[in-house]
């Protein structure tokens, strides 16, 4: 089954806007077991759209089409719908009058341009959308089926995950696509090609395995896709695989799917009954912000202390002028110090980050950074040397100094 996504919008050619709608449908799509076969970016002429429309009703099975069905004079969508299948756009009165009901009820005043939203392409399957103005609508010409979708990212995903998403699934079961059982192993600490080279054999020894990688900085992520004769089959091959998957990597695969490392970390302090507290200096907080992205992180972490000088480190961590002077401030003596010190908050765990995030270097090269755990029983601590630009070298240090827990604990679950 062929399934592609048509994006129109003159801001998507201008770099004004970029385009997320169809990143987030294909996400959809690669989880249901699928893939997009083509993504397509055109601006707002009527000419093109029609072509593009053209194209796509003799050669998608599938296709989602966005943007372009608002008011104004350069939404020209529905009428290029309507005009590539060679139908007329026809005024839908519940929709017109669902619109003008919007309107009254916020005190908004209804002017004609607005009655263009309700006009449909003759025969298109008309679906209410309660997150916006414009409806979306379903065009089944040719050989395919084309859900047509307002381009604001709200009301793009809201149709996307209620309306479009269940259409397609029972498309990809009617079509007789094999069933297919995908997950996604999110790595930290190890390169992308180290985790291809460790997982190469997978596909040999997995018959209908596949894998596929991504990388968002600094996680990297290893997809097993798994196609078989039945559902029941193919989880069972995709179990097999990720067991083997799981057992190359080790302790580098932090999560699953859904899983984020803020929720992951927290998620483990939470089972330990912990609670942590940082000393953050070249990465300005970032730590703590991460791990506070999750709901209720209040439960386990204490606080940070944004030590990012050498004088905010004496007087917030009471770190000793002379060895401050003596190690430096990016050192291993001055983290572990600092690690100590963020302990002292009332934490189970104190943790500290140092380092030189670039792009000048300090006393050391760009990218060095020490991180420290100290806890009632043991100390660790790590010096790094860290690849990349100064957001890079930030954001990996943040994980790096957070991942201390899951090392710490390693074994202890
Ligand atoms: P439209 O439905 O064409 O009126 O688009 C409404 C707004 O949604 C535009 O002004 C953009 O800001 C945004 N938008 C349109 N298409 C996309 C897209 N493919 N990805 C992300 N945002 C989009
Ligand atoms: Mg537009």
């Amino acid at each position: 089954m062929r399934i592609e996504t048509l994006c129109t919008g003159d801001e998507l050619l201008t770099g004004v806007t970029v385009d997320t709608n169809s990143a987030y449908f294909a996400e959809r799509v690669f989880a249901a077991g699928a893939m997009l076969d083509r993504n397509e970016v055109i601006g707002d002429r009527m000419d093109e759209i029609v072509e593009a429309l053209r194209s796509l009703y003799s050669r998608a099975d599938f296709a989602v089409v966005s943007g372009g069905l608002g008011p104004t004079s350069d939404d020209l969508t529905a009428e290029a719908a309507a005009r590539a299948a060679d139908v007329p756009l026809e005024l839908h009165e519940p929709t017109l009058n669902r619109i003008r009901e919007r309107f009254r009820s916020r005190n908004i005043e209804f002017t004609p341009n607005n009655e263009r939203q309700a006009r449909i392409p003759r025969g298109a399957e008309v679906v209410d959308n309660p997150w916006g103005t414009a409806p979306m609508f379903v065009v089944t010409s040719g050989r395919a089926r084309v859900c047509f979708l307002p381009g604001v990212p709200r009301e793009f995903h809201k149709l996307c995950d209620s309306e479009v998403m269940p259409r397609l699934r029972a498309a990809l079961e009617k079509g007789g696509t094999p069933p297919r059982a995908v997950r996604t192993l999110k790595c930290f600490g190890i390169a992308e090609s180290h985790i291809d080279h460790q997982v190469r054999d997978i596909p040999q020894r997995f018959p209908g395995v596949r894998v596929a990688f991504r990388t968002t900085l600094p996680e990297n992520h290893l997809k097993l896709w798994a196609e078989a004769g039945t559902r029941e089959a193919a989880e069972a091959l995709l179990a097999q695989a990720e067991t083997a998957a799981r057992g190359l990597l080790g302790s580098r695969v932090f999560g699953a799917d859904e899983d984020t490392f803020s929720a992951v970390v927290g998620g483990l302090l939470r089972k330990q009954g912990a609670t942590v507290a940082l000393a953050e200096s070249c990465t300005g907080g970032l730590a703590a912000a991460i791990l506070s992205e999750t709901p209720g992180a209040s439960d386990y972490l204490v606080g940070s202390l944004v030590t990012y000088t050498p004088a905010a480190k004496t007087k917030l961590a009471g770190i000793a002028p002379d060895l401050l002077g003596r190690e430096g401030p990016v050192s291993e003596t001055v983290t572990i110090e600092l690690a100590r010190a963020a302990r002292g908050m009332g934490a189970t765990l104190g943790l500290a980050v140092t380092g030189y995030a670039g792009p000048e270097a300090g006393t050391l090269p760009v990218g060095t950074v020490f991180v420290a755990l100290d806890a009632a029983d043991r100390g660790m601590n790590r010096r790094l040397q860290l690849p990349g630009d100064r957001e890079q070298v930030r954001r990996l240090a943040a994980y790096a100094v957070l991942d201390q827990t899951r090392t710490y604990y390693r074994g202890a679950a």
